[in-house]
């Protein structure tokens, strides 16, 4: 993408102050899916990062890279697969457990659901401290996957979530703040 491109989706991402709590500021994709013009762009640009590469599976992390998670997979001809809060998945799951600012979190997918022919893209709309997706990352390549791609459509920089995410994986965003 270039850079009038990036700055045209970054302008349509609505910053909501102290949500959902005081001091975050949130950033809001709702107001760039809305947009169709927009959406296209960003599926263009997911796909464009990972076409060729043998993806044979997307996965996407509740609820928020559910999303363009889907739409990545299914223009890759690739099969989705949900990461989800637990309790919600219905057969046999592995799960991990991470620290967030406050307590912990859980989250679970399916055993059955990668097996180590897959290559496999984990995505999430943001990209903060990184704890979800480093949790992820880990519960995927506990089903020793062929290869493991980190993706999402924006980071918030100054958070610098990627050192939270292995040096060697590949981490891809469409833009940051
Ligand atoms: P983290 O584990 O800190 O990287 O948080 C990642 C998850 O929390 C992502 O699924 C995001 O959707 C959400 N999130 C965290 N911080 C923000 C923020 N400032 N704005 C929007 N979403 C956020």
């Amino acid at each position: 993408m270039d850079n009038v491109t990036i700055e045209k989706l970054k302008k349509l991402v609505r910053n909501v102050p102290d949500f959902p709590a005081k001091g975050v500021q949130f950033k809001d994709l709702t107001t760039l899916l809305k947009n169709g013009e927009a959406l296209n762009v960003v599926a263009d640009a997911l796909v464009e990062l990972y076409r060729g590469k043998g993806v044979t599976k997307v996965v996407g992390i509740e609820s928020r890279g559910f999303i363009a998670g889907a739409i990545l997979a299914s223009r890759l001809g690739a099969g989705f697969v949900p990461a989800r809060k637990p309790g919600k998945l219905p057969a046999k799951t592995i799960a991990r457990t991470y620290e967030k600012e406050y307590g912990t979190d859980t989250i679970e997918i399916h055993e059955d659901a990668i097996g180590p022919d897959d290559v496999v893209v984990i995505h999430d709309d943001l990209l903060a401290t990184g704890g979800t997706m480093h949790a992820a990352y880990e519960l995927v390549k506990s089903l020793h996957p062929a290869k493991v791609y980190i993706n999402f459509i924006c980071g918030l920089s100054f958070l610098d979530g990627r050192k939270e995410l292995p040096a060697d994986v590949e981490v891809k965003t469409l833009f940051d703040f």
